[in-house]
């Protein structure tokens, strides 16, 4: 199963704004966090964004990286399409909008209303269609969560509590598991900064002064398989002692064609 994840707005399009909180950065946050508890249950993740950009690097072209949030799911032919966004304009609490109602997308909708509606005490304004482009456009079942009013106080108050961001994050992942039929599994929720990843137990002595070198940061070890433990690749950065790369997007690879090689590469970082 895979999901595509929409971080609403990004870069020049700050989305709305209010008490001093940007859609683009709650948006964002929220589905970082969403991303590794879905990995966390097994699901496949992408982003359309993960940082503070325009999909696509398409700045100050709307339509342009609206649709390049839509192909990005259409070339990754994911099964569901989750664009999340922060309301504004006169109202309170959390909405979940389709392109047309039944179907896959309602049904997914109405998986992951009720959680939202749970994470922070907030009022229902129920499954509505909508005619938005990244809805109408995308060929498989596609959502759009609207998290409250960023520009009502009480909405705001909560959007500012990490607590609540992490409880929406988690209320999104429990109703995407719910849709997909898989049990969901507490945990995954924090995000390592930094891990230290191991080929094999060998590596342990040069592995502990890395970890030491990053404040005593986790130290994994690869299993007999060589896999990589979900826990290390969900790290925000990942330093890989022994063995190839992992393919993490913020990787140091400390390794060489011989242990001998590793050592020298862990020494070398130490200095
Ligand atoms: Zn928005």
């Amino acid at each position: 199963m895979k999901i595509c994840l929409d971080p609403g707005h990004g870069g020049y399009d700050s989305g709305a704004v209010g008490f001093g909180l940007q859609e683009k950065e709650i948006t964002l946050d929220i589905c970082l966090q969403i991303k590794a508890l879905l990995e966390y249950n097994g699901l496949v993740t992408i982003l359309t964004r993960d940082g503070d950009y325009a999909p696509g690097h398409l700045e100050g072209d709307l339509n342009g990286e609206l649709w390049a949030r839509v192909n990005l799911a259409e070339q990754n032919s994911v099964d569901l399409f989750c664009s999340v966004h922060v309301n504004s304009g006169g109202g309170t609490g959390e909405q979940v909008l389709v392109s047309e109602l039944g179907g896959n997308a309602q049904k997914a909708a109405n998986q992951v209303l009720p959680y939202l509606v749970q994470a922070g005490g907030w009022s229902n304004r129920g499954v509505t269609a909508q005619n938005v482009l990244v809805l109408r456009e995308t060929s498989m079942p596609a959502i759009l969560t609207e998290n409250g009013f960023i520009d009502n106080s009480e909405d705001a108050m909560k959007l500012k509590d990490p607590k609540i961001r992490k409880a929406l994050a988690v209320a999104h992942a429990k109703g995407i598991c719910d849709y997909f039929g898989v049990q969901y599994r507490e945990g995954g929720t924090d995000v390592l900064e930094v891990a230290v990843l191991l080929y094999t137990k060998e590596d342990y002595w040069s592995g502990t002064d890395v970890s030491v070198k990053n404040g005593n940061c986790a130290l994994f070890i690869r299993p007999d398989d060589h896999s990589v433990p979900k826990d290390a690749m969900s790290a925000k950065k990942l330093i890989v002692v022994g063995g190839p790369t992992t393919n993490h997007p913020n990787e140091v690879l400390l390794s060489g064609n011989s242990k001998y090689d590793t050592v020298a590469a862990v020494a070398n970082y130490l200095k």
